[in-house]
């Protein structure tokens, strides 16, 4: 048995073609296109390549893309200004502080900052706890990707078995919330979970979130499990993700290859979630077809 190969290039192109045709309907009723604000601050080379790569995605979905770029000896305060003035940017619908940021600076106090209705990473505590009460939230892009991945594959995911391997509040966590919310039943294991390959075996769904190359071996995989792997390690200059992917292949029904799974959603979510911000903020209802 060889596992489907999710396609997330194909599904992230399409729903960008969609997200470009909403934000074009958007101008059209109000005068100027949806508005997305990247913040870099200094030049570690991985999160210069993604600041890029959002800010042309933005522009290619018929948006307003701007990047700030400040130096990475920039205080905190300096971090925290810029912030503001966004916040208070009409035309500015999303904001996103690229991550990791240097050492001077305080990620939790930069992510507080962020105007909750601008915050199209969906890391403010006020995001993560809508998403947790089951409210209308901004959601992280990466984790909700995945459930479009998965809802595109299985359809319902009421009542199967979901395992979450990592419990970070970018990935691991919001998740979690994703799954629960589509009625799954919902195990989050992390680096102190007993006998991971035994609870791995018992889900019909997959997420990796570890961040260790090929970790999940293929004898963990329940026949026939959808496996999500959001893991992105470099291995002598290669990328692999979080599941040992020959192996898992012979066995699950479904899986996201790396590159090519889940990396491609990250960035078609972000268009989609500064799409609807820009909804919500002028008084809109969310485009339907978008999740
Ligand atoms: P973190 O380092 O924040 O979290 C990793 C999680 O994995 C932690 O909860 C940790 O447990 C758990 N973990 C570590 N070792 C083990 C182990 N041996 N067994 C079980 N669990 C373990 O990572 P992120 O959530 O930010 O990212 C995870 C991966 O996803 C990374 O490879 C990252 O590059 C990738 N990523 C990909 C994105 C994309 O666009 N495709 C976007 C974001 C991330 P504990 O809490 O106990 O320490």
């Amino acid at each position: 048995m060889s596992a489907d190969v999710i396609d997330g290039k194909a599904f992230a192109a399409a729903l960008r073609a969609k997200v470009a045709g909403a934000a074009g309907r958007f101008r059209d009723l109000t005068g100027r296109p949806p508005g997305l604000a990247v913040v870099l601050v200094g030049e570690d080379g991985p999160s210069s390549i993604y600041v890029r790569s959002k800010a042309r995605a933005t522009l290619e979905a018929g948006m307003n893309g701007i990047v700030h770029r400040l130096d990475a000896h920039a205080s905190q305060d300096a971090l925290l200004d810029l912030v503001a003035s966004l916040n208070a940017d009409d035309v500015i619908d999303g904001i996103l502080v690229q991550l990791p940021l240097p050492p001077q600076i305080g990620e939790a106090a930069v992510i507080a900052a962020v105007d909750p209705t601008k915050d199209v990473d969906g890391f403010h505590p006020v995001n993560a706890g809508r998403l947790a009460t089951g409210q209308t939230a901004l959601v992280p892009c990466t984790p909700l990707g995945c459930l479009l991945l998965l809802q595109n594959r299985l359809g319902d995911l009421s009542g199967l078995d979901a395992v979450v391997i990592g419990r970070s509040n970018i990935v691991g966590k919001p998740m979690a919330a994703l799954l629960l919310g589509a009625n799954c039943t919902v195990t989050i294991a992390h680096s102190r979970t007993r006998d991971l390959p035994d609870v791995v075996r018992r889900a019909d769904i997959v997420v990796a979130a570890v961040g260790r190359a090929e970790m999940v071996r293929g004898d963990w995989i329940k026949p026939g499990a959808t496996v999500i792997d959001v893991g992105i390690n470099r291995v002598d200059g290669k990328l692999v993700g979080d599941v040992a992917y020959d192996e898992a292949a012979r066995t699950a029904g479904a899986i996201t290859p790396v590159p090519g799974g889940v990396g491609p959603m990250t960035i078609a979510v972000l268009l989609r979630n500064t799409l609807f911000a820009a909804h919500a903020r002028a008084g809109m209802t969310a485009p339907e077809g978008l999740a």
